[in-house]
């Protein structure tokens, strides 16, 4: 394990060892065990569970969630470029049962915030709580682009929620005519995984590159700037030359897609551009999982958080965290999920005995691919602290890869990503996943 690893693994496992290491009380068990319930079965939802269920196995803990199977964004675009199998980015709850966590495939429809109870589809009966963890990702804002809806969707598919709609994009990818035109839209701020779309034109790329030469990309950008900009643009120049054409929003045109027509697959931007794309891939506009606007735990897309634990400012007892909450500087990721997940685990622990609660730290690392062996990453540790006489999330020795890295570097982050993962799928449900298909 190189030094680099060795730092992120400890990430990893900082809220377990949190716990741990700074003793935190058992809770109050009162008239039976602590009820606990997490809506929400990715990186942020499950961590959490585990985390509690593993420092105090007494703890009653259900967590919802309706797929049966997670398939994780993270590397979904490993799996476009041809690097990874989809078996290999998807996970089941097995792991997570076996650690005694009631893990039950439903969705959550309602949220009692006075009378601390949640209502599930096909529950009978609102389920009590003793706290709450809500992390459930995000969703769309169909509305922001005329045309666009959850059956255009399954036409141009955003991928950007993983699952089928990755698989449909990849089968859309290999029936892709070889001369084809793609076309990608990107969002704007916020949205989950900042440097996603750029590292998803990478593997596109490589895709027509290696499979479909005469192909091309054009991706139409809301924003002006992007995360990890030089080395992408490093990337697009040195691997996709004549490949891919990148349209970022500038003074003179707004970039941002605002209508797409799926039956004839015509894409227009607000600059008036239109192009007819063989392929869409649509990523509109996001906003917290809709269970939190229907629980009033939003405000303006996004749930407010307190920066010191991710517990939410709109009710008691609830806590928000991952990409549905407000995190300021703080990425939208699953490494950053994965890292606040400790600190609610250790706040949740230390509550339940009306003991003294340690303001979290957090960090956060966002690995993208470019093509083989280089692989580009940024991130940095993040502390409460207040801008504008307000609460908020600061970032403290920031990192980013540069344009001139050494190739071997680059291999060397490309290593560091896939332990990342290898690490944090074991970590979650509990199974070493597949190895690379290369
Ligand atoms: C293309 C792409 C690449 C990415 N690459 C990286 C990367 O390299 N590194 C990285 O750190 N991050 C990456 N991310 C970001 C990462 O996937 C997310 O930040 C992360 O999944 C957020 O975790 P979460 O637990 O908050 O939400 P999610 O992973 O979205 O999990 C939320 C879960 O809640 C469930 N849910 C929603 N509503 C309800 C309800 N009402 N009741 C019950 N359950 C519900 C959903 O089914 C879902 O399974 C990438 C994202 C994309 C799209």
């Amino acid at each position: 394990m190189t030094e680099i690893t060795r730092r992120e693994f400890s990430l990893l496992t900082a809220g377990a060892s949190l716990v741990a290491a700074s003793g935190l009380p058992r809770p109050a068990l009162g008239s039976g065990p602590a009820r606990i319930i997490v809506i929400g079965g990715g990186p942020g939802g499950v961590t959490v569970a585990n985390r509690l269920k593993s420092s105090d196995p007494r703890l009653d803990i259900t967590l919802v969630e309706p797929k049966e199977k997670y398939t994780t964004c993270f590397y979904s675009n490993l799996y476009l470029g041809g690097f990874r199998s989809f078996k290999s980015i998807t996970h089941d709850y097995a792991g997570v049962k076996k650690r005694g966590i009631d893990v039950v495939t439903d969705t959550a429809t309602a949220i009692d915030t006075k009378a601390k109870t949640v209502t599930l589809a096909r529950g009978s009966e609102p389920m009590k709580y003793d706290r709450l963890v809500v992390a459930p990702g995000i969703d769309f804002k169909y509305e922001t682009i005329e045309g666009y809806s959850p059956e255009a969707a399954k036409i141009m598919p955003h991928a950007w929620q993983g699952g089928e709609q990755t698989w449909l994009l990849k089968e859309k990818l290999l029936a892709l005519p070889d001369g084809g035109l793609v076309v990608m839209s990107a969002p704007p701020n916020p949205y989950r995984c900042p440097p996603g779309p750029y590292e998803r034109a990478c593997m596109i790329a490589h895709f027509l590159k290696t499979k479909k030469p005469k192909a091309k990309l054009i991706l139409f950008d809301a924003k002006k700037t992007y995360s990890k900009q030089a080395v992408f643009e490093e990337a697009f120049e040195e691997y996709y030359k004549g490949i891919i054409e990148i349209n970022l929003t500038n003074e003179i045109d707004d970039f941002a897609v605002v209508k797409v027509d799926a039956a004839t697959g015509v894409v227009t931007t607000k600059a008036g551009r239109t192009e007819r794309a063989a392929l869409a891939n649509i990523i509109p506009a996001q906003k917290a999982g809709s269970i939190a606007a229907h629980a009033g735990l939003t405000e303006n897309d996004w749930c407010p958080v307190h920066p010191e634990n991710f517990a939410s400012t709109k009710a008691r007892d609830v806590y928000v965290l991952g990409d549905a909450a407000i995190a300021n500087d703080m990425p939208k990721s699953a490494y950053s999920a994965v890292s606040q997940a400790g600190v609610v685990a250790a706040d949740i622990l230390a509550s339940l005995e009306g003991k003294p609660r340690a303001p979290g730290k957090y960090r956060n690392t966002c690995w993208s691919m470019l093509a083989p062996d280089n692989s580009a990453k940024i991130g940095g540790d993040y502390v409460p602290a207040t801008k504008d006489g307000k609460p908020y999330l600061e970032v403290k020795e920031p990192f980013i890869s540069k344009p001139d890295d050494s190739a071997e570097l680059r291999r060397e982050t490309y290593q560091e990503s896939a332990e990342w993962y290898q690490t944090l799928v074991a970590d979650l449900f509990g199974e070493a996943p597949e190895k690379p298909v290369r």
